[in-house]
């Protein structure tokens, strides 16, 4: 009997806790599925029974409806007319999520399409972005691929498209329809970058609307989620979902994303031989957007500011008075990714050339530094991928303001990171960083618009659990 239990706790804690489907053939498949349980530390936060059972209905249908399936060549056919009504017949309908910008932002903007898709029951598809996607992440839904059959031409979907929502709106195309046909698709717009028009996406009318219809392409750059929770037609599914509401991301984030065992191999080996053996590990991420190459000074002095202020890392005696090596603290590993090597240099340098006050012994890391962004490099993206992971896996998070990348980290390592405030005319700002409220990402561009009164309003001032970020006064975060 005792065995039993100990290979159920087993399983329970490699299936996080009922969040993943049981159904994957574990010796054939991704490894990071099942081994990333041995160097995460356990999440204090459940899914709750609902959110499990959703995703094993949601993996069901996409069992039925993904592609090559009978029902998705049928849906793909009666599209091809662009006629929704055809398509009354037809129980599968389809969220397409097209590939687009950064890495952090990609990740953000297909766990926001994610749950949109399980609140309007539509399947999710992804835009391999060339091979991208597949060389990142393991397949997240048993039995059938999430990868769109690559006889779509996506390009033809931007923000001038006349397919798109927002232009429809503008020219009455969808006010007409609405009373007689529907279109077969439509195209929604969801970047940094939307109009107004576009913005109604977040009404409730027109969620209505558009779950009509049965394709939906989508093209974001956000992390959408924050808005949908002030949708009213969805409040009561989500409650149900995530009655934790600053979990959203944590869970769908480690559901979904799981690397690639080439990805995996670069966080196993790197967590095994840098940051396993240490007491304590501490993530610091780096991402500077000012103009210039760095290191910049004013940022050097505020990661050294954070660190002491907010007691993450011990003090140095610059004094140099304590010499003995008989005084044993902590070892603590400090991981740092930036695009640059100098700041990692730097602590390194301090903590080799000055002993702490209290003993520990502080190690300093940084994987790589890749000195500019790229977005069609598979290497590249795959270090970038792995970096993000490893930051997950610290104890403690130190994130720059406006980073995706950071948000990625914070959410799928369920960390409350110390965000560092973006510096102003090139000064080290004070304080330096302020921990944040939860661990959820920010929605950079909400809508401000009260879609009854249509006219505007403070969104992050309507419920108490969608508030304006830390990091981004006009932004919007769960909490
Ligand atoms: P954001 O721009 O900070 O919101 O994050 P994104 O991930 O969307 O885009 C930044 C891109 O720059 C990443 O995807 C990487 O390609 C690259 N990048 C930025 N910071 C780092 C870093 O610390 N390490 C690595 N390897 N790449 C980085």
């Amino acid at each position: 009997a005792m065995a039993t239990t100990n290979t159920n706790t087993t399983t329970t804690k490699k299936l996080l806790d009922g969040l993943l489907s049981s159904e994957f053939d574990e010796q054939s498949s991704c490894v990071s599925r099942y081994e990333s349980a041995l160097i995460r530390k356990e999440s204090q936060h459940k899914p709750s029974g609902y959110l499990q059972e959703r995703l094993r209905k949601y993996e069901a249908l996409h069992k039925k409806c993904g592609a090559y399936t009978e029902l998705y060549n049928q849906s793909v056919r009666h599209m091809k007319s662009n006629d929704s009504t055809e398509n009354d017949d037809t129980e599968c309908k389809y969220l397409v999520w097209i590939s687009y910008s950064g890495l952090g932002n990609k990740i953000l903007s297909l766990t926001s399409a994610f749950l949109l898709a399980l609140l309007s029951n539509r399947v999710l598809l992804i835009d391999n972005g060339g091979t991208d996607m597949s060389s990142l992440f393991c397949e997240p839904f048993p039995n059938v691929s999430w990868i769109l059959p690559l006889d779509f031409n996506l390009k033809q979907f931007d923000k001038k498209s006349p397919y798109s929502y927002g232009n429809m709106v503008k020219n009455k195309v969808i006010d007409d329809a609405a009373i007689g046909v529907l279109p077969g698709y439509v195209y929604v717009h969801l970047s940094h970058d939307y109009e107004e028009e576009d913005k109604l996406f977040f009404c409730e009318q027109d969620q209505l609307l558009l779950q009509k219809i049965p394709w939906m392409l989508l093209r974001s750059n956000n992390y959408f989620v924050p808005s949908l929770f002030l949708i009213p037609a969805y409040e009561d599914e989500l409650k149900w979902l995530f009655p934790k509401k600053d979990t959203v991301f944590h869970h769908l984030g480690r559901y979904l994303f799981h690397p690639t065992n080439s990805v995996w191999g670069l966080i196993s080996r790197y967590y095994q031989a840098y940051l396993a053996k240490a007491d304590e590990r501490l993530g610091i991420q780096i991402r500077i957007f000012d103009e210039g190459t760095g290191p910049f000074p004013y940022v050097m002095d505020q990661i050294f500011s954070c660190l002491s202020r907010e007691k993450l890392l011990a003090d140095t005696d610059q004094t140099n008075q304590m010499v003995s090596t008989k005084v044993i603290g902590k070892s603590k590993a400090v991981l740092v990714t930036s695009l640059t090597p100098g700041y990692s240099e730097r602590l390194k340098e301090m903590y080799w050339e000055h002993p702490t006050w209290n003993g520990d012994a502080v190690s300093v890391y940084q994987p790589s530094q890749e000195d500019h962004q790229q977005i069609e490099n598979h290497s590249h993206n795959m270090k970038a991928w792995a970096e993000i992971y490893l930051l997950s896996l610290t104890d403690e998070l130190v994130t720059s303001s406006w980073s995706t990348f950071g948000y990625v980290a914070q959410g799928l390592g369920g960390l409350t990171p110390w965000i560092m405030t973006k510096p102003v005319n090139r000064t080290t700002p004070d304080p330096p960083c302020k921990q944040a409220m939860s661990m959820e990402p920010c929605f950079h561009a909400p809508p401000f618009y009260d879609c009854k009164a249509k006219r505007g309003i403070d969104t992050g001032a309507i419920v108490p659990h969608v508030r304006h970020c830390e990091d981004m006064t006009w932004g919007l975060k769960l909490v």
